[in-house]
């Protein structure tokens, strides 16, 4: 839905927009209030997956940003994929400003997670992506195997152990060189990312920018 139709409109005077960081009534169409554009600091951090393939996210996981997250993923909060997304989509244009993108696909849960939590916020961050690049969402992975969470595990090696052989590229006769975007929620050791981008790659794809929502890694190359 085009955010500022009458319906929308309409919607918002019965359930006004609040900002996700701290859940003040703001105006329709604003990301957050004007004190939390104050405090909280855009990064637009990039980080290097693998390659030449990085990943571009706003904040740093932290305070504020960090609670907004884990409400929008535990706490049915879907509606700040909206938030969220428009200020991947501003973190991208700052880095890539030239960039092209043919399509927008995202991490995938596996069917029995997606089950217990009935929505994949990975998902719901892409589809608002592509609404405002004006691109398509496109499933290009699956999860074939339901591995422990990732933040269950705090060792590296086990990370990367975790994720192995647990994706697999699903696309068929897509256009295969124009520029990918892989959306996640969070970057934390990159292991999940980097395994999504090596079967896309696999696949065929030629270009790949991953965004999240957040980095929790401070970073050398982040914006003072
Ligand atoms: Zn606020």
């Amino acid at each position: 839905m085009e955010r500022g139709s009458f319906f929308d409109k309409l919607i918002s005077l019965i359930y006004p927009d609040t900002c996700p960081y701290c859940g003040k009534i703001i105006d329709s169409g604003k990301t957050k209030c004007n004190e939390c554009e104050k405090d909280i600091k855009c990064i637009f951090s990039v980080r290097k997956i693998l390659g030449e393939v990085v990943c571009v996210s706003p904040y740093r996981y932290s305070g504020r940003v960090r609670t907004a997250i884990r409400k929008f993923k535990f706490r049915r909060y879907k509606r700040y994929s909206w938030n969220f997304a428009m200020e991947i989509v501003k973190s991208i244009e700052a880095r890539f400003p030239d960039k092209k993108f043919s399509a927008v696909t995202y991490v995938p849960l596996h069917k029995y997670r997606k089950n217990d939590r009935g929505y994949n916020q990975s998902r719901l961050l892409a589809a608002e992506i592509g609404r405002k690049l004006d691109i398509p969402v496109q499933e290009f992975l699956r999860k074939i195997k339901n591995n422990s969470p990732q933040h269950r595990l705090k060792n590296l090696k086990d990370r990367v152990q975790n994720v192995k052989g647990v994706y697999e590229a699903v696309c068929r006769g897509e256009n295969r060189d124009g520029t990918v975007i892989l959306c996640d929620d969070i970057v934390t050791s990159g292991s999940t990312l980097v395994e999504c981008v090596k079967m896309l790659k696999k696949a065929g794809f030629k270009d790949i920018l991953c965004v999240t929502v957040a980095n929790t890694v401070r970073e050398v190359n982040e914006n003072k």
